[in-house]
């Protein structure tokens, strides 16, 4: 059984509980690693050196770090192919997908942010007062200390390297949690950081739950500044211990995705990236869109053929290259997703495709017993499986926007379509929820385009396209999905402190 430990002032150790807990693979359900029990005693340890080495990082010139982070790239870009196989096995994810994003995504935030880096200008402005006062204004930007990052399980290295990147590029150390649901690419990276010599404590990795590890790495009193990934609720925990401290905070929490679909659309297009843009990830991307609005004139003609796109996916085993949807992440979020297909039946939806898990037991050749359900055929063809948590991609109808279906975060497999007439009606109802992540519109008409989504309470809109990134632009939410942007000079700015220094001349 493979033994997770933490990474602590350069040295891979054992957590001083020297408990361990299981960690699953959730494509067979079976234990296949342990995952370090770590606590309070770890994360001071940690912060301990963090602390400790950040005088000698912050004073290191940019074109240093950005040689040490670069040698990291090389190596997770020469280990491309066992960080992907240990990312789907631990995730769930199909291999594929983890070889074409997470893994090569992971790369790109440390060389992105080790070039940024070098390009982090300050400010000057050239002051007159009265009585022929002369000064010079400067802003010093300054790395802010010790960092804490804490990121969740549905791109776990990509969204760990997303915040450890800028904060160690910005001259910041840090203490650092991956999910304990996907703890494995982290541990790997932190042999890799050994590897590419990134001098001890700048980086910190402990592992453990949030409840132990993510507050402590919070609550620390050396800890300056958190930049957190994950749910709205731990979000809100975060936010009060760390507000009363004056903690910098960037919380990057959940979403309920509108995907707004005008009859003008391009319309092969569109249906191919909405099958994306539902599936992709098992639906676990926080930028999936889980509420399909359809202008009515093309409604019936979009279910159709929607259905029968989503019903020709793929699932099964994630080491397979034919998989376009892999296992969910663990029997807890499992049974959650199983939960609100439930809910969405309770309120009246209809199931037009999916619904179920897919088990031992109820792997079937279709199944039209629903009213209004469509054969599918879902089923995972591998031994190895059997006992793994699928979900069947699922399409749900006939649901009104403000139902708690169309309201919450599922995080899973499930999406519910609706059709719509007017701008200002399709508006209220994207509007309608809590969060404000992302968006999709659909039309080739401009005017509307724009229109839509100046208006759209959104952080991030798509318009024809979905998940086309660049890492140059403010990521995050408005409302409930979050405070602060990541990406580009946001986020290095995020991990510095900002010192006026005027100069009378
Ligand atoms: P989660 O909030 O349960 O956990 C996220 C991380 O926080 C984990 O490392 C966890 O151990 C830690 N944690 C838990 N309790 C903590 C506490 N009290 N103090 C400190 N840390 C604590 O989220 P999850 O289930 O891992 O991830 C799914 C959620 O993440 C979804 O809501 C999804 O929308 C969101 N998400 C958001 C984005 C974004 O960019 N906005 C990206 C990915 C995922």
């Amino acid at each position: 059984m493979q033994m997770i430990e933490n990474y602590i002032d350069g040295e891979l150790v054992v957590p001083a509980s020297g408990e361990y807990f299981d960690n699953f693979e959730p494509a067979t359900g079976d234990v296949y690693s342990l995952i370090p029990d770590s606590d309070d005693r770890d994360v001071n340890l940690a912060a301990d050196a963090a602390k400790a080495a950040f005088p000698a990082w912050s004073s290191t010139p940019p074109e240093e770090r950005f040689a040490i982070l670069m040698r990291l790239v090389a190596l997770i870009e020469r280990d491309l192919e066992p960080l992907a196989q240990a990312e789907s096995k631990d995730n769930g994810k199909p291999v594929s997908l983890a070889r074409m994003v997470d893994i090569p995504r992971a790369a790109a935030n440390f060389r992105f942010y080790a070039t940024a880096a070098m390009h982090l200008a300050n400010e000057s402005h050239e002051t007159f007062g009265a009585n022929s006062v002369h000064a010079i204004n400067y802003t010093l930007r300054q790395p802010l200390g010790v960092a804490g990052c804490i990121s969740p399980w549905n791109l776990p290295l990509y969204l760990f390297t997303w915040k450890i990147a800028p904060a160690i590029a910005a001259g910041c150390t840090v203490v650092a949690k991956p999910s304990e649901v996907t703890p494995m690419t982290a541990f790997m990276l932190s042999k890799l950081c050994i590897e590419a010599g990134l001098p001890a404590g700048v980086l910190n990795i402990v592992h453990g739950t949030g409840p132990k590890v993510g507050s402590a790495i919070v609550g620390h009193k050396d800890i300056k500044a958190i930049s957190f990934t994950g749910g709205t609720k731990t979000g809100e925990e975060i936010a009060r211990t760390a507000a009363p401290m004056f903690k910098k905070l960037s919380l990057e929490l959940g979403g309920k995705n509108p995907n707004i679909i005008f009859a003008d659309c391009n319309y092969e297009e569109m249906l191919a990236t909405t099958v994306r843009s539902s599936f992709s990830n098992q639906g676990e991307i926080c930028l999936c869109g889980s509420r399909i609005f359809v202008e009515r004139p093309i409604y019936e003609m979009f279910k159709t053929d929607f259905v029968e796109r989503v019903s020709a996916l793929k699932i099964g085993d994630p080491t397979d290259a034919a998989t376009d949807v892999g296992a969910i992440v663990s029997k807890q979020h499992f049974e959650k997703i199983l939960s609100y297909i439930d809910l969405a039946k309770e309120e009246g939806g209809t199931i037009l495709c999916g619904g179920k898990a897919v088990t031992a037991e109820t792997q079937r050749p279709g199944d039209e017993s629903e009213p209004g359900a469509i054969a599918t055929g879902f089923r995972v063809d591998s031994e190895r499986c059997k006992k793994g948590h699928f979900i069947e991609p699922t399409v749900v109808e006939g649901l009104p926007h403000d139902c708690r279906t169309n309201q919450e975060e599922i995080f899973g497999p499930v999406v519910t379509i609706m059709p719509f007439d007017t701008e200002d009606e399709v508006l209220g109802y994207a509007n309608s929820v809590r969060y404000g992540l992302a968006a999709t519109v659909w039309t080739e008409n401009l005017s509307r385009a724009h229109r839509i989504s100046a208006k759209l309470e959104s952080g991030i809109v798509w318009v024809n396209c979905w998940m086309l990134r660049d890492l140059r632009t403010p990521f995050g939410g408005v409302k409930d999905s979050g405070i602060g942007r990541e990406g580009g000079f946001e986020a290095l700015r995020f991990f510095t402190e900002e010192k006026n220094v005027c100069v009378k001349l």
